[in-house]
């Protein structure tokens, strides 16, 4: 469907969790208050919604939390989404740690694509940057199962002042996976994490790489920039929301795990989906209230004008 600014909306994040295994600096240091279960979504309230979005033309979905798996039975769900007749694509995000017991499960259940985020391959940095919760070997571990489950797998880092980005890339090549280098964005306590920007990144990269040329075929859902360059096998990626705000293409929703119809990270502004789902409201009237409220999606982010932005979640509770 489209939005009130003509924008194609195919895409929706659906968290399934707010619970994580890690406790990453920038995301969720520390332990928050969880959500009771009874306030999660349950599976059949999660595939009703699907259904509505579907019906509306959102077609791709990506599962995310907190940690996905750490929610029991994630391939039931992703059979189900992708039992939905017009469903494209079901893909998740992950921090991989618990991927090697779960890639062939995963596989099995028509997963489409994993993105795992990895933003050190020094085991004591990954330790402290993740609060020393599972080992950087776990990652790794997690990353060769869906290789060999023959899940596409790409990995995502945020772009933090003390990146060591040579060394992620020269991993991503040896395992020739796809980079994609994410902005920190002033969400949470990313806020206090803030790195230098896609574009200084950039430069880096053609210093040791070679010129950078963009790739004009579209790949996935979502805002990443693509480009090859002369010296390096793949294309790395970049998600520069702060410094090529990307809204006027933006193609997402998201529904978190208690079941609100998020419309843009930087605002609150939204639907409670439960509630209308556990009043006994029909799939049409649902699908009605999303309709409405997705036309409402706001024009563009405001992270350059913190005072505006009305969320206060952590990303953990958002789902990235
Ligand atoms: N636990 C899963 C994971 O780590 O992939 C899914 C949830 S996590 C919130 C989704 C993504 O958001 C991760 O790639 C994480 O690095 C990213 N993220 C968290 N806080 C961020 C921030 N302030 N700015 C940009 N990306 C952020
Ligand atoms: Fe957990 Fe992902 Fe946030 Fe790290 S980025 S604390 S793994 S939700």
């Amino acid at each position: 469907m489209k939005d009130q600014a003509g924008r194609t909306i195919d895409y929706m994040r659906i968290s399934l969790t707010d619970r994580c295994n890690l406790r990453c600096r920038y995301c969720m240091p520390h332990d928050i208050k969880k959500i009771e279960m009874s306030q999660l979504l349950n599976y059949e309230e999660i595939v009703v919604i699907a259904k509505c979005a579907v019906e509306l033309g959102i077609v791709n979905f990506k599962l995310t939390g907190g940690e996905p798996l750490v929610r029991k039975n994630v391939p039931v769900l992703v059979e189900m989404l992708k039992a939905i007749p017009g469903v494209k694509t079901v893909t998740m995000t992950t921090n991989g740690t618990l991927l090697s017991s779960y890639a062939a499960e995963l596989k099995k259940a028509g997963l489409d694509g994993i993105n795992v985020s990895l933003d050190t391959l020094d085991a004591d940095a990954f330790a402290k940057l993740t609060g020393h919760t599972f080992p950087l070997s776990s990652v790794l571990e997690g990353i060769k199962a869906v290789q060999q489950a023959e899940i596409p797998v790409k990995l995502n880092t945020v772009n933090r002042r003390d990146l060591d980005w040579k060394t992620i890339l020269s991993y991503a090549k040896d395992q020739h996976l796809v980079v994609r280098f994410i902005e920190m964005m002033p969400i949470g306590y990313g806020k206090d994490y803030m790195g230098t920007s896609n574009e200084i990144l950039f430069a880096q990269i053609q210093e040791l790489y070679g010129t950078g040329i963009p790739v004009t075929e579209r790949k996935g859902n979502g805002p990443a920039k693509y480009y090859r360059f002369e010296n390096y096998p793949d294309e790395i990626g970049f998600i520069s929301a702060i410094h090529h705000k990307f809204c006027d293409t933006c193609n997402r929703i998201r529904l978190s795990s208690e079941g609100y119809l998020k419309l843009c990270l930087c605002y609150e502004q939204g639907m409670d989906l439960r509630k209308l789902l556990r009043d006994g409201s029909s799939m049409k009237e649902i699908k009605a209230q999303m309709q409405q409220a997705i036309a409402r999606k706001p024009l563009e982010h405001c992270f350059s004008e913190k005072e505006k932005m009305t969320e206060t979640q952590v990303m953990a509770q958002i789902g990235g």
